[in-house]
């Protein structure tokens, strides 16, 4: 009896052990995998305006002060802050992505000209701007000149459409003017620019939409879902980009979803999509 007793003590011993061990080892590879990824993987963030709301829709204004305190941190820490187009052609070059991050600033508000221009040339940043083409020159949005000066100080001018309309909303017919046309005015106010970027309104899209998108020669398009960009979402899904919105929070909180986005990539990119994540 005890002789067994002993025998069972031994064996569970051993099995408690093992496992622990293969615990540790896999901790040990998802950590170094993970890191691996992180040394690729460019996070898209996602402004609107960057000043005072004034009462108008808050929720899409970070402050000046929070976004310098962005800005800072990401100088501090060695990232490259680029446009969508930019890190496209460095994913099509081979060359290294650690540590780059893209800007983007959806709607064309006016502050995009006014505050954000002269903190990202600070910065030594470059951004995408995706505007809106039926607001261009409106009240409290950049003018024509506006943005003609964000192209002439190297930054990427990317299509949200004309209207803002939800594309899964609106009738399959007016797709082509909403993104191809939107696409043309661009082209034809600013000297022949060519508009590769795309950013959804609301980031709704769906199969149809992702179609057309395609059809009327977007090359990529960024969402409202979560995750970071690597060589093979480029490849795979370049017109599903993922991104992380920005409010006005804290630089922790900032730094917080800097990380969980880089989770949620690379959870994607090994095959685990963490959907119930997605509203953060
Ligand atoms: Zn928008």
């Amino acid at each position: 009896m005890s002789d067994l007793w002993k025998k069972y003590k031994k064996y569970m011993a051993a099995a408690g052990i093992s496992i622990i061990v293969l615990l540790a080892l896999t901790a040990f590879y998802v950590r170094y995998d993970y890191q691996q990824y992180c040394k690729e993987a460019v996070p898209i963030l996602e402004y609107h305006g960057i000043g005072s709301a004034d009462g108008w829709m808050k929720e899409l204004f970070v402050s000046k002060e929070t976004f310098e305190t962005h800005l800072q941190y990401l100088h501090d820490n060695g990232y490259k802050m680029v446009s969508v187009k930019k890190m496209a052609e460095m994913f099509a070059n081979g060359e290294s992505t650690e540590k780059t991050i893209v800007m983007t600033f959806d709607d064309g508000y006016l502050d995009n000209y006014t505050n954000v221009l002269p903190l990202l040339k600070k910065y030594n940043a470059t951004a995408t701007f995706f505007v809106v083409h039926s607001k261009i020159g409106h009240y409290r949005y950049m003018t024509h000149d506006q943005i003609q000066s964000l192209i002439d100080n190297g930054m990427e001018i990317g299509s949200h459409t004309i209207n803002h309309q939800i594309l899964t909303d609106i009738d399959p017919q007016y797709l082509s003017w909403e993104l191809a046309t939107s696409r043309y005015f661009l082209k034809k106010d600013y000297n022949g620019y060519v508009v590769r970027s795309l950013s959804y309104p609301n980031g709704m899209y769906n199969s149809k939409i992702l179609a057309a998108v395609k059809e009327y020669g977007y090359y990529w398009a960024v969402t409202g879902n979560a995750g970071t960009v690597s060589k093979k979402t480029m490849e795979q899904k370049p017109l599903e980009l993922g991104r992380i919105y920005i409010d006005d929070s804290n630089i922790n909180t900032f730094k917080e979803r800097l990380r969980y986005s880089y989770w949620v990539g690379y959870l994607k990119e090994r095959g685990i999509n963490i959907h119930f994540f997605k509203s953060l």
